[in-house]
């Protein structure tokens, strides 16, 4: 692994998706001060997490990724992130028990704050009639969701802000899984409850119970495993602000080799997978696993390409290739990447992200999803790499562990008018939570095909 480019040299490049901030001085102190700060994340969490996603492209785990489309600044609170985590560890055990592979645990948080967007502005038609255009909400890590010239106006302070609502929401993370909050048991306890009082979950409850029988055995027995008790959790979001990242990737002294320190796992957005662009070219340097959005217009070179380049070595569980065709292009969009990509023994590990090729604006200007197309790709997914004899490694979902009414459809049938009620997105439409249940049961019917 070569020495780390410099920001200058990245930025040389051709960086997409940048804001364009107006005082390069205040950008410089706040970059200066972010590259002093401690480490979110070790270098060996980064490798223990390489190396589960190393086995879930093998079929000896599954990766379930999740969280917010974009996490924001007032929302990092002790309620949010625990109702976040409890919806991840009850999907978790959902899919473990169908899967009958641990299921590696990553959450779309502590750094999911940038956000790309199809347009650098935003034009907007006041009371009065008239018309106003300011840039464009980029995430908080950039500026404010606001619509007013100052809230929008992007400032550096915003890259320090999320250092610190990051390793907050790190901190309280690390304590609930490991502190006895994320014991089996009593997540087993909350998804009996779901089962119980929800009309959707009743359908379930022939998997509840099977789960419920096995843990009774295992406690009639004495096993009382550590691993009932704590649960690896690792951090991820998409790496898209040059300044943040490369400040945050520092040399492990064990390896002396560079790492992302400030997630375990990071990605490259489907806007931001140039070959010869900055992203691709700073995550080639560093040591993390690291995720690579993949669109319907992605052909099979391309991928081989960005495997040749992000991951010279084929080293496995180094690369995961997120692919979001769209429940309308999956069976035919993917095959011949799969294909391809297998033929010339490329290791990677494939992950279907069933939300981004989704989307679209209701009649009422909601920007939603369907839950049956989001199933629909999922299944497209499992169906593809049944046939080409290929593993089916993990899903990743937007989802949120609040009763928000985000996304149409799912057993509660939400429909556009129901969407008003409590849509709380600044971006894309995410799962609420008995949603996020429901898709981890159809998920575990799938996997255990
Ligand atoms: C996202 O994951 O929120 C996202 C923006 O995805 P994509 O890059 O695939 O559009
Ligand atoms: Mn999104």
């Amino acid at each position: 692994m070569t020495q780390i480019p410099t920001l200058e040299q990245l930025h040389a490049l051709g960086a997409a998706q940048q804001p364009t901030y107006d005082d390069p001085a205040a950008l410089a102190a706040a970059v200066d001060r972010l590259r002093t700060l401690p480490p979110l994340v070790f270098a060996g969490e980064c490798d223990e997490l390489k190396a589960k996603i190393a086995a879930a492209s093998r079929g000896e785990a599954f990766l379930l990724q999740g969280g917010d489309c974009a996490e924001t600044f007032v929302d990092a609170t002790a309620d949010n992130v625990r109702n976040k985590l409890r919806v991840l560890l009850q999907m978790a055990v959902v899919l473990t028990y169908a899967a009958s592979v641990p299921v590696v645990k990553v959450g779309r948080l502590a750094g999911q704050y940038a956000k790309p967007r199809s347009s650098d502005s935003e034009t907007r038609t006041l009371p009065d009639g008239s018309q106003l255009t300011l840039p464009a909400y980029r995430g908080d890590a950039v500026n404010g969701f606001d619509f007013t010239p100052d809230s929008r106006r992007p400032d550096p302070q915003r890259l320090l802000d999320v250092y610190h609502a990051s390793a907050s929401t790190l901190n309280l993370v690390r304590a609930f899984t490991t502190g006895g909050y994320a014991d089996l048991r009593q997540v087993h306890t909350w998804n009996s409850e779901f089962v119980r009082n929800s009309p959707v979950g009743q359908h379930y409850e022939a998997m509840a119970a099977e789960i419920d029988r096995a843990l009774t055995f295992m406690k009639a027995i004495g096993a009382n495993p550590d691993e009932f008790h704590r649960v690896d959790f690792y951090s991820s979001h998409e790496a898209l602000l040059l300044e943040y990242e490369h400040a945050m990737t520092r040399i492990d002294s064990r390896t002396d080799t560079p790492y992302n320190v400030s997630g375990h796992m990071v990605w490259i957005g489907e806007r931001t997978r140039q070959l010869d662009g900055a992203h691709v070219e700073y995550f080639s340097h560093i040591n993390n696993p690291i995720g690579c959005k993949l669109g319907p217009t992605a052909t099979a070179d391309e991928a081989l390409a960005l495997a040749a380049k992000l991951n010279p070595a084929n080293e496995a569980g180094r690369l995961t290739f997120i692919t979001r065709f769209g429940a309308g292009k999956i069976r035919d969009g993917l095959p011949p990447l799969v294909e391809k990509v297998t033929a010339e023994g490329v290791n990677v590990a494939w992950v279907c992200d069933a939300m981004h090729g989704n989307t679209f604006e209701a009649s009422n200007g909601y920007k939603t999803r369907r839950f049956e197309d989001v199933l629909d790709e999922v299944q497209g997914f499992f169906d593809v790499h049944r046939a080409l004899g290929t593993v089916p490694a993990g899903i990743l979902v937007e989802n949120t562990g609040d009763d928000v009414t985000e996304i149409i459809g799912g057993g509660e049938e939400l429909d556009e008018h129901g969407l008003a009620h409590r849509y709380e997105s600044v971006v894309d439409p995410r799962l609420n939570r008995v949603q996020s249940l429901e898709m981890a049961f159809l998920v575990a019917e799938m996997l255990r095909r």
